[in-house]
């Protein structure tokens, strides 16, 4: 079973190598045929991560980068032979690649046959072990361009959002150095003149307070920002278990999305709540159409609620843009079927040429869409489920259900407090 697991290791080595030669013979047949198309050399190229993505069912941003790595290869011969021979897998050939890519052509094949991985160089080495020493071997060749690469880093700085266990959120913030010592000392030595004039709070937690106070301008950090949360009529009014969904965030328990609704708020928090209704059968949400371009506000949040995130198969990216899945411009509705929810990138891959987009009206389905790419391979992406409905794969579609009548989810009305 031993020999078994190290076999089968080297066939994923094999296969993720194969890949990358396939990948990048790829690249070159789409720019050839972006060429001939009269598409500009530097356009040229647009898309290849996105379908490398969809392919392989990794998000357009990790497609990106495995292209990325695939190109960076070839000019690595004795990494991309380690790589085919299991001695180094995915990962860790990513690592290498990615020490090197601020290097130039030739300093990249000087790291290559200088560290000459495919003679062991590596083995039972650590990831952190790997990624010293091709680092080193880099600074080596090119002191200065390791250096402008750390420059260059400073353009990189961003907040990010991700899900944390018990309904908790980590924001983390990627900031220059001393900016980022800078705010740190800040919330510490608020935390520390509130403690020493007797504030009970625990350090960390005046610093989370803190963090939250100065970001939103106000205490309680949600009055007069928007969050949505969705869930289902019982949830809500009977006391049912059925989870709820904060837009952004992901599931979150019935009873903290009830608490959050109903009580938990000060008394300058208005809480609005929006009807939405689904199509029995399907699951599908309904909604109002419009006559205008632009997606009017009440179209555009009921598409982020049923969307949740950008509907590109695999990419999980926040909704950054109202898409016309048919564009306005070849007759497109401005509707709840024609519109869907992308991120920038997945919008902009969208328009490059060879891309096509339908809403496809299958029975008994939630709201789907087809997705066309330049080689004519056509994949689906289908709205996630509401809450109060289950995931389910297009293969164990239910029988269709004819609906006559359809509200708008336009009546909002407040809440009795
Ligand atoms: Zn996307």
């Amino acid at each position: 079973m031993v020999d078994q697991l190290r076999h089968f290791e080297d066939v994923k080595a094999l296969a993720a190598a194969r890949q990358a030669e396939v990948t990048v013979a790829f690249d070159l047949q789409q720019r050839r045929e972006q060429a001939a198309a009269g598409v500009p050399a530097g356009e040229q190229g647009a898309g290849v991560g996105a379908q490398v993505a969809l392919a392989r069912r990794e998000s357009p941003a990790r497609g990106g980068r495995l292209l990325g790595l695939a190109r960076a290869l070839t000019g690595m011969p004795r990494t991309a032979a380690a790589f085919r021979s299991g001695r180094l897998n995915e990962w860790r050939t990513t690592l290498i690649v990615r020490e090197t890519v601020c290097l130039s052509v030739e300093d990249r094949a000087g790291v290559d046959e200088e560290l000459a991985p495919d003679t062991g160089t590596f083995d039972g080495a650590g990831d952190r072990a790997i990624i010293s020493a091709v680092k080193a071997a880099a600074y080596r060749r090119d002191p200065r361009s390791v250096a402008k690469r750390a420059s260059h880093a400073v353009n990189e700085r961003t907040v990010s959002l991700r899900p944390a266990p018990d309904t908790m959120a980590r924001v983390t913030a990627l900031l220059p150095v001393a900016q980022g010592v800078a705010v740190y000392a800040a919330l510490v030595k608020e935390a520390d003149t509130l403690r020493a004039a007797g504030d009970e709070r625990g350090k960390g937690q005046i610093m989370a307070d803190t963090l939250i106070e100065r970001a939103t301008g106000i205490e309680c950090g949600v009055s007069s920002i928007e969050i949505q949360l969705v869930m289902t009529d019982r949830t809500l009014l009977q006391g049912d278990s059925e989870p709820a969904r904060l837009t952004g965030y992901g599931t979150v328990p019935a009873e903290w999305a009830r608490r959050v609704a109903l009580e938990e708020l000060t008394e300058d928090v208005t809480t609005w709540v929006r009807r939405l209704y689904t199509e029995p059968g399907t699951d599908d949400l309904v909604a109002m159409d419009s006559k205008a371009r632009l997606f009017p506000p009440g179209l555009r949040r009921f598409i982020q609620v049923r969307d949740d995130v950008c509907r590109t198969p695999y990419c999980d990216a926040p909704i950054r843009h109202d898409d016309h899945i048919i564009p306005w411009h070849k007759d497109g509705f401005t509707s709840a079927g024609n519109g869907q929810g992308l991120c920038e990138a997945c919008n902009h891959t969208k328009e490059t040429p060879g891309w096509s987009a339908k809403p496809l009206p299958l029975p008994g389905t939630r709201h789907t869409v087809r997705l066309k790419t330049p080689t004519g391979h056509t994949y689906t992406s289908t709205a996630p489920p509401l809450p109060g409905t289950r995931w389910r794969g297009t293969a164990e579609k239910k029988p269709s259900v004819q609906v006559l009548g359809h509200a708008g989810p336009s009546q909002a009305y407040r809440l009795a407090r």
